[in-house]
């Protein structure tokens, strides 16, 4: 049906106190998987991939598959290119056709980080109805070729915040509340509520404008998830559940059917392994029926 960019459907979702889900995929079966649940759901979708396997597919190859099942899809769905540390290639990306950018200059100074946030930002909005997403802080754990030592994460300074979403300009915006990439190690990961509620409070307060990310999805507590939506979490990213997925559903297929050569057979166990992990997610982030 429509191709969306991420602000739109997150704005919806932060007025309705919902989420949206944003699933990391890296070939077209699990695309077909994320997409599966998000229409039987009825829910609008975040399809997210990160710099390696974009550039392995090809740029060019992804949106011309992503284009195609979207336009058959009877729900909202916008492309995302994650924790993008080049800007070069956030612009390849908008050019192609992604509609969500994150330009992950967290790394750098501050200073560093909003010339290259606005630079993407500019570009974006030039180019046609991309939505860009800048991060603030530093999540810990491993994502992409990106890694953080979680002693190093830094969280986001709320007024700090606010500041960097005006100076560059971001349409939603990721600050480090002490989410992780990656596989929690404790079952009860430390996280700064309040500093979202803050940061939400600050840039939302009046109506909202610049709808919040929540990175590190994967094996968070369903009850940590609610209250992340209640302080104005309107975006989960959610990779490493899909990767183990992925890996997991094949395994126990090929392992149950050693002697069978049928690759078709294979996929559809993983497709249905995604749709499956997907429709949960979207039951949790509250955004079944909302399409
Ligand atoms: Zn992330």
């Amino acid at each position: 049906m429509s191709i969306v960019n991420a602000k739109e459907i997150m704005v919806e979702a932060a007025k309705g106190k919902y989420a949206i889900g944003a699933f990391n995929i890296t070939d077209l079966v699990q695309l077909e998987g994320v997409v599966d649940a998000a229409v039987e759901l009825k829910s609008p979708v975040i399809i997210q991939t990160s710099v390696k396997p974009s550039k392995f597919l090809g740029t060019e190859v992804l949106v011309a598959i992503f284009r195609t099942i979207a336009a058959s899809a009877p729900v909202p769905i916008c492309l995302h290119l994650d924790h993008c540390t080049e800007v070069a290639y956030c612009k390849t990306c908008a050019d192609a056709g992604y509609t969500n950018i994150m330009i992950d200059a967290s790394k750098q100074p501050y200073d560093g980080n909003i010339a290259q946030t606005k630079e993407v930002v500019d570009y974006c909005h030039k180019a046609g109805n991309i939505s860009v997403e800048g991060e603030l802080g530093t999540v810990s754990g491993v994502e992409d070729q990106i890694k953080v030592a979680e002693d190093e994460a830094q969280l986001a300074n709320p007024e700090q915040a606010v500041k960097f979403v005006e100076a560059t300009g971001v349409d939603i915006f990721a600050p480090a509340i002490g989410t992780a990439h990656g596989v929690y190690k404790t079952k009860n990961p430390k996280i700064d509520f309040e500093r979202l509620g803050k940061i939400n409070q600050l840039l939302n307060g009046g109506g909202v404008k610049t709808p919040l990310v929540v990175h590190g999805g994967t094996g968070l507590p369903e009850d940590y998830i609610k209250k992340l939506i209640e302080m104005g979490g309107a975006k989960f990213n959610v990779s490493t559940e899909l990767k183990h997925t992925l890996i997991d559903a094949k395994y126990e297929y090929l392992s149950a059917h050693r002697d069978e050569y049928d690759p078709g057979k294979v996929d559809v166990a993983v497709r249905d392994a995604i749709r499956k992990a997907v429709s949960h997610w979207i039951q949790m982030l509250g955004s079944a029926g909302k399409a």
